[in-house]
């Protein structure tokens, strides 16, 4: 995962792009950049962020640009994976890219474009193409910006918000075509501003304008903004799990705010699946709100038996390794034996992905000296890998908790739409296999049509719930989503 924010003022945006930067570090632990146009060429900087802060890692950056006025505007990049903003020169100008999303189909794209012997790539020391590099490409591939972008999102698989940074100091702005990702414009005298998460204008002084619709596409300077694609909202599909688990508290996508939708979310849940209990507790950090509305419904007490010790651990599902997942988790959530001892406790989880954090979680419970546990999850059980935005990291559909269950349950090549039926039986079993393995008094997860009634909002994607995708089927034979072979979606010309 990861996020951007650009912006562009009348004064030195510095500060802006650094702090509004620094507030989408939940979304990425492994690099941070930032780009800014000086009016004759871009100051840019790139770090490691695996070890360090965004913002301890960027504030010698951030001293040498703090006092240059002819730094306007930025854009700035928290990523999981990728270096950027990168820096292109072309037919378009020049100019700073960074982008947000998953593309699956890279490695068709690039061939596309290697089929032609005068193009070449930058690759990594990994040896890998960064996906903003193919991004740049497909956009240079076209007259314009606006049309380089349609034609991105005509071309990618997954999904990609796009920030890109131009040498007249202007910000082109676009959502990814289905939305998966929220991209939201604020104001506020003689500035603009662009991000993913809405909480990062609440310090900065941005007053809310829009939140970009699916597909749509904006230039942005300090004077004010221009709609240069319409959106598209048949279509629309964001990513549910920004209420569920990514978005951070005070955000708003939408017209909903995150932290309120996780109340309205927990007091569903409670309708459905309450128990008696002493206490109501979250698992930090998202739970924990689920919790409050769930303790809210159902008038049992609630309480913090698990305090999370942040400051120095890194979030557990990024890590690609098992044993660094496993290790951070544990280390983490310190629990309160005199909350626990002798009681019956309803624990809210955000989601079980792979089960690791749950796993070493309910035995520390256990060793506290619980008497009942009983485990709610604010969303459906997790059947698919996410294929729009690498939510977990999954090397193997195995790494989901479920589909080991389902294994477990009738071997490898069972049927996984059966256990989407929160009423039928192999759903009831897969459930049944995961209570016993994490030793839990009882557990259920949230209905899908009761998380949509407690969100209100239509247009989202559920994919790693039901496996239900907006984007397809399609007609293309290049595998693009949103067109047809006879609207004309070729593979990028030779130039
Ligand atoms: S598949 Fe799940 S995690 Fe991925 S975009 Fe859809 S809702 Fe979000």
């Amino acid at each position: 995962m990861g996020g951007f924010f650009g912006s562009t003022s009348s004064a030195n945006c510095v500060a802006d792009v650094f702090y509004g930067t620094d507030y989408h570090s939940h979304l990425g632990t492994h690099r941070g950049g930032m780009a800014f146009w000086d009016g004759e060429k871009f100051v840019r900087f790139i770090h490691d962020i695996s070890n360090s802060p965004f913002r301890t890692r960027f504030e010698n950056d951030f001293a040498e640009c703090i006092t240059n006025d002819k730094l306007k505007s930025g854009i700035g990049s928290i990523s999981d994976t990728d270096d950027q903003p990168l820096l292109f020169y072309s037919h378009l100008g020049k100019f700073a890219l960074m982008t947000v999303g998953l593309i699956t189909n890279l490695d068709e794209i690039i061939k596309d474009f290697l089929a032609d012997n005068s193009y070449h790539f930058a690759a990594m020391q990994s040896g890998e193409i960064t996906p903003s590099e193919v991004v740049g490409a497909l956009i240079n591939s076209k007259d314009s910006f606006v049309e380089g972008i349609k034609y991105v999102q005509q071309r990618i698989k997954g999904s990609c918000s796009i920030l890109i940074l131009t040498d007249s100091g202007d910000i082109y702005a676009s959502r990814d075509y289905y939305g998966r990702t929220p991209v939201i414009l604020g104001k506020k005298d003689g500035s603009y501003a662009v991000t993913i998460e809405s909480s990062a204008f609440l310090t900065l002084g941005y007053e809310h304008v829009k939140d970009l619709g699916p597909a749509e596409i904006i230039r942005v300077s300090n004077q004010g903004y221009e709609t240069l694609s319409e959106p598209q909202y048949e279509k629309m599909a964001i990513c549910s799990f920004f209420y569920v688990y990514y978005g951070f508290p005070a955000s708003t996508y939408e017209g909903i705010n995150v932290e309120e939708s996780r109340y309205k979310n927990g007091a569903k849940l409670a309708e459905a699946s309450c128990v008696p209990a002493d206490l109501v507790a979250g698992i930090p950090d998202s739970g924990v709100s689920h919790a409050l509305g769930f303790a809210e419904y159902s008038k049992i007490r609630y309480g913090r038996p698990f305090i999370k010790y942040t400051p120095t651990w890194a979030r557990s599902f990024t890590p690609t390794r098992q044993s660094t997942r496993k290790h951070i988790a544990k280390m983490k959530l310190l629990a309160i034996k005199e909350l626990i001892k002798d009681k019956s406790i309803i624990f809210c989880d955000d989601s079980i992905v792979r089960g690791t954090q749950l796993m070493d979680q309910t035995s520390i419970i256990r060793k506290a000296g619980a008497r009942e546990m009983h485990m709610r999850i604010a969303c459906p059980p997790l059947l698919y890998p996410c294929k729009f935005l690498n939510f977990s990291s999954s090397r193997s559909v195995l790494d989901l908790a479920t589909r080991r269950a389902i294994k477990e349950l009738e071997g490898e090549n069972a049927d996984i739409s059966k256990y989407r039926d929160p009423d039928g039986a192999p759903y009831k079993n897969m459930v049944d296999i995961l209570r016993e393995q994490f030793k839990l008094d009882s557990l259920a997860f949230q209905r899908l049509d009761d998380f949509k009634k407690a969100l209100g909002l239509k247009g989202i994607c559920t994919f790693c719930w039901n496996g239900e995708d907006v984007s397809m089927p399609h007609e293309c034979p290049h595998g693009c989503h949103n067109c047809s072979q006879t609207k004309g979606c070729l593979p990028p010309e030779k130039k």
